[in-house]
């Protein structure tokens, strides 16, 4: 039955930035998808833990520093006892003028959402291998992949490159039955534009060039990220899905 390929029945994913934002609407669609979710978060994801229940376990981590790849794979092979699915959700945004940002700003934002996404994502690829059983990678990537934006030089940076390197990754490891894509949200909700949405001027702006006319919500994220996750995507490779009230298409 198609409706059956959709399910994520006894997979187990990592996502990481599982305390709040779209992370943890994802969290939640893969527990009630049949998921066991290893959520990864720098504070604890309490909530995320109360809404998903006994199928979630939090792993504490600073994605800042690679040094803690090991303990997020071994937590989750000790907890679940294998790795199905990643998403490489966690991420960062300063924003300043280009003319005056600093060096801090731009090692800090393609660290987390660039240099700990790649290692990261090598790291569960050798699992997957080692597994013979495939695997999925899905990088939350940003309309900052396609298009310039304004006073966001390192995120745009980083998220230009992700939607690169998941083109590159989804060439080198198909062989392994590895689908590597990515989802491009539009202007969601979350922490990550509350200033943008506390700016009268760019949040009216932005609102009335989205054809939806609504910022997005995590949960209008869970169907595409349910969708790459599951063997309904079995032949899509390196593609990164925009999922933005139609913002792109403008
Ligand atoms: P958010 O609410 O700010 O969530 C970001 C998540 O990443 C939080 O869980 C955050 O933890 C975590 N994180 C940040 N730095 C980390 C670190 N060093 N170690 C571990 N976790 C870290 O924003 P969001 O909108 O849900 O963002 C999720 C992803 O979507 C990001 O990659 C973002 O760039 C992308 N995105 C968002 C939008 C949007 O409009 N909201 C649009 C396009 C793309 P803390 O809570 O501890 O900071």
């Amino acid at each position: 039955m198609i409706l059956d390929k959709f399910g994520l029945k006894d997979k187990v994913a990592i996502v990481t930035g599982s305390n709040t934002g779209l992370g943890q609407g994802i969290c939640r669609a893969y527990v009630e998808a049949g998921a066991k979710v290893v959520g990864v978060s720098r504070r604890p994801s309490d909530e995320t833990a109360a809404q998903c229940g006994k199928n979630f376990h939090n792993v504490i981590a600073d994605l800042f520093s690679l040094d803690v790849i090991p303990t997020v794979i071994g937590e989750t092979l000790e907890k679940f006892g294998r790795i199905d699915v990643l998403v490489n959700n966690a991420g960062i945004i300063k924003r300043q003028e280009s003319i005056e940002f600093s060096e801090e700003d731009w090692d800090s934002v393609l660290n987390v959402n660039l240099k700990t996404v790649f290692f990261l994502t090598q790291a569960v690829a050798k699992q997957f291998i080692k597994q013979n059983s495939g695997g999925k990678v899905i990088n939350i990537a940003s309309m900052l992949s396609y298009q310039g934006g304004i006073r966001a030089p390192s995120y745009t940076a980083s998220k230009s490159a992700i939607k690169g390197v998941t083109m590159t990754l989804a060439n080198e490891w198909a062989k392994y039955g590895i689908n590597v894509n990515g989802i491009a949200p539009g202007y969601m909700a979350t922490n990550n534009t509350q200033n943008l949405r506390q700016d009268e001027e760019r949040s009216s702006d932005i609102l009335a060039r989205i054809p939806a006319g609504r910022w997005g919500t995590p949960e209008d994220l869970q169907g595409a990220a349910v969708f790459l996750a599951s063997s309904a995507s079995d032949y899509v490779n390196g593609f990164t899905l925009a999922v933005d009230g139609g913002w792109l298409g403008r």
